[in-house]
């Protein structure tokens, strides 16, 4: 079966055609080449009823028969030694800081996880360890009629690449995407995909900036505002952004609830925020939720050159160079559609994916590296941080099969503004090209 996690969201279809085959007399063998089932679904509860049977190599040194693996999984706080070794970033990088195959190819090896022996690498020899290697069954008490295979790319694919691919997808979920991780260890290592191994739940530390609301941040790259629309006010935020040798760092400005648009355009030209709506030369940072009494804020935008943001429940949107981002495309609305007011002047709207706005957040807040990567002023005080805390992350079942999934819950449904905000700087970083941006969706073939 080709990608088997993939359709694994219907309903009991791997039972389905277990019962089908279970009638007929011969035993019911499957492959699981280069793709892993997610923790805890209905294929992964499959699997731990099987054979389970995972390609074996001989240590070069102590002659074990063991199973490639990436890493193992963390005992006591620490990782255990055994695995795919690499040098550091000094000994394999370029002056530049971009990666020197080379050095990179000549420091990686496999460290035996039973006797801590270097085995090096080349293709010769990964041939070599493959022809004495064997498929050993892990679980003892698998049932013999769902006999299960396994093996990752270590076993087949060069190392150096797969290094390179790991080192991307580790860059990418700094810029707030899973999404490389998750393929990597899906599809090159065909283990099961468990996201929550990835994003942490507690609570996040409060992120002190160590600064004020209203400092400036000589090193602020984009400066975005978002502003969320109520009936009769809004809630705006200004956010700034950078990349800062190769790392996302991000800080608040300020923030403020104002009751006409001219409040939040005198903010915006404080900070020198580009108001100029289609206007290619000028460009336009300032950015509104659309969804509430969108004819009136189509209008607001006209008049101030702005733009529109609007949520929507899809995951991902697919653009003209045929990579999928969290945003759509740009649309061009009429804003006086529907008026008879006979002058036209349209103003550019984006859909946005509400769940990967959030997500994406999340991830940026949890990253430490060692310092946090998404903070805010000393002083933004209490009305903020309830508002951006209003969402929970929580874990879900499935009914279908009972594997678990992330979902999120508001905890102050009417006092979210800030957050909404938020999740909006989060949508202008992606366009940026700064947070998430993801080169491959999720069912690409490999
Ligand atoms: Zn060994």
């Amino acid at each position: 079966m080709d990608e088997s996690w993939a359709y694994e969201e219907g309903e009991g279809w791997i039972e389905q055609v277990h019962d089908r085959q279970a009638s007929y007399p011969w035993s019911w063998s499957m492959f699981l080449p280069s793709s892993g089932q997610t923790e805890g679904s209905e294929l992964d509860v499959l699997w731990k009823k099987s054979t389970q049977k995972v390609w074996h190599i001989k240590c070069d040194c102590c002659g074990e028969e063991i199973p490639y693996v990436w890493s193992l999984p963390t005992k006591d706080g620490q990782i255990p030694r055994g695995g795919m070794r690499w040098g550091d970033d000094e000994s394999i990088c370029n002056d530049d800081g971009t990666i020197n195959k080379e050095r990179l190819t000549d420091s990686i090896y496999y460290e035996c996880q039973k006797c801590y022996g270097k085995m090096p690498w080349s293709a010769g020899r990964v041939a070599k360890r493959n022809i004495d290697g064997r498929y050993v069954q892990q679980n003892k008490d698998g049932d013999p009629k769902i006999d299960f295979y396994n093996y990752n790319a270590i076993a087949h694919f060069p190392w150096p690449d797969l290094v390179m691919l790991w080192k991307d997808a580790s860059a990418e979920r700094q810029r707030g995407s899973l999404t490389g991780i998750e393929n990597f260890i899906r599809k090159r290592l065909a283990e099961p995909w468990d996201e929550k191994k990835y994003v942490s739940t507690d609570k996040v530390p409060e992120a002190c900036g160590g600064y004020k609301r209203g400092d400036s941040w000589p090193d602020a790259k984009f400066l975005f505002c978002t502003v969320d629309v109520q009936q009769d006010h809004y809630y705006w935020r200004i956010r700034a952004w950078a990349m800062i040798d190769g790392k996302l760092q991000t800080r608040g400005i300020d923030w403020g609830k104002a009751l006409s648009t001219g409040e939040i355009k005198d903010a915006c030209d404080k900070w020198n925020i580009p108001q100029g709506g289609l206007d290619r030369e000028v460009g336009c940072r300032v950015f509104l939720d659309g969804n509430y009494n969108t004819a009136q804020v189509r209008r607001i935008c006209a008049e101030n050159g702005w733009m529109m943001l609007r949520g929507d429940e899809k995951k991902q949107f697919r653009h003209k160079d045929g990579l999928y981002r969290m945003y759509s495309p740009i649309q061009y609305v009429d804003a006086w559609e529907g008026t008879g007011a006979g002058n036209q002047l349209f103003v550019g709207q984006f859909w946005f994916s509400k769940l990967e706005a959030k997500n994406a957040l999340a991830l940026i807040r949890s990253i430490r590296d060692p310092e946090p990567a998404w903070t805010y002023e000393d002083d933004a005080g209490p009305v903020y941080e309830k508002q951006i805390n209003a969402w929970a992350r929580i874990v879900r079942q499935r009914k279908t099969d009972g594997s678990e999934f992330y979902d999120w819950i508001n905890r102050s449904p009417h006092d979210d503004h800030l957050a909404d905000c938020e999740f909006m700087q989060v949508v202008c970083a992606s366009m940026a090209g700064l947070v998430g941006v993801t080169n491959q969706d999720n069912t690409d073939k490999s």
